[in-house]
This record gives structure tokens, C-alpha cells and sequence, in this order.
């Protein structure tokens, strides 16, 4: 019986290590219990099968072990082992998940947000996400405050405004004298 018991514990851990059962009950957990000890006397009775040398005794001990396997995949149609997801496979799943959604957000970003430069002095000045840039009247007006010379307190000061329809058309940037050279790869 020992040994027995010692075999159901590991036959228990491995059910632990492969399989997600973190959602079980008590219950859930009393029958996991028992399809680990009909597994491991399932294991001694295989093995006293091999060795039995008496047609009453091979008779016997099948029709048990018949029984014990009818137990325990009716065991394991109540714990739905079978469909549980194995750990390996559920990490993976996440993985593949998480990196899909940050690709998606890139490139997410990549078609939404729109580079303005100054026209005049050719400085990145704002990353503008318009919630409806087809809407042709919406527009950003900029005054650019880039000091062009700190001793003699010069601003750039150019005023301008950009529409969305324009930012669409050109790649998500503003045009201007040499805006092309700039162009975001
Ligand atoms: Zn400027």
C-alpha cells in the first residue's frame, strides 16, 4: 500500500505540472485525488497481470483493471482533463498574444500619428492624432516658439495651420519647402 501511495503522489504532481488546474474545488480536487490512486493501482495490478501464471487469477485481475480504467476516464469526463489546456501551450498562447498586440499598437501608431514641422524654420514641432482625419474642416494652427537666436532673443514665430486631409495625403507629415527631404521612413 506504500508504495502504492507513494506512485498516486507522483502520478498527482505531474497532473499539477502539466495541466492548468488552478480553477478546481474541493471537490474537483477529491476526485483528482482518486484518479491518481486508480492510476497507480491500475500500475500494480498491470504488473501483477504480467506475472499472474493462473487463468482464475489473470481472469480476475483484467476484469478489475477493466473496471479501474471505466473509473477513471469517467473521472477524468468530470474534471474535463482531457480539455484542459496544458501549461506550456496557455504561456505560449500569451506570448504569441502579447507580442501580436504591440505589433498591432505600432502600427496603429504608425497610421495615426501625423509629424508637423515648422514650414519656416524646419523643426519638428508636434505628433497629432486626429480622432477623424477625413473630417476636411479639421485643422491644427501652430505659432512656432523655436528660439532662433538666444543673445539677440529672436523667435522663429512663424504662424501656421495644417488640416488633417493634408497630413493623410502626405504620409502623415505637413508640407513645405524640403518637407520631402524629411519625409518619416
Ligand atoms: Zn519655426
Amino acid at each position: 500500500m506504500g508504495s502504492v501511495y507513494k506512485r498516486m503522489q507522483e502520478v498527482l504532481n505531474s497532473f499539477k505540472r502539466d495541466y492548468d488546474l488552478s480553477d478546481m474545488n474541493a471537490n474537483d480536487e477529491l476526485l483528482l485525488d482518486n484518479l491518481a490512486r486508480i492510476f497507480a493501482r491500475l500500475e500494480t495490478i498491470e504488473v501483477r497481470i504480467d506475472k499472474s501464471d493462473s487463468v482464475s487469477d489473470l481472469d480476475r485481475l483484467t476484469r478489475i483493471a477493466e473496471r479501474l480504467r471505466g473509473d477513471a476516464s469517467r473521472i477524468q469526463n468530470d474534471l474535463s482533463i482531457t480539455r484542459r489546456q496544458r501549461k506550456g501551450e496557455k504561456e505560449e498562447d500569451l506570448v504569441t498574444y502579447i507580442t501580436d498586440i504591440k505589433i498591432r499598437a505600432k502600427k496603429m501608431l504608425n497610421e495615426r500619428l501625423s509629424y508637423v514641422y515648422c514650414p519656416k524654420c524646419k523643426m519638428l514641432l508636434a505628433t497629432v492624432w486626429f480622432l477623424y482625419p477625413d473630417e476636411k474642416r479639421n485643422a491644427v494652427r501652430i505659432k512656432c516658439g523655436r528660439v532662433i537666436d538666444s543673445d539677440e532673443g529672436i523667435i522663429c514665430n512663424h504662424d501656421f495651420a495644417v488640416t488633417s486631409q493634408e497630413l493623410k495625403e502626405n504620409k502623415n507629415m505637413n508640407l513645405f519647402e524640403g518637407s520631402e527631404e524629411i519625409l518619416p521612413t
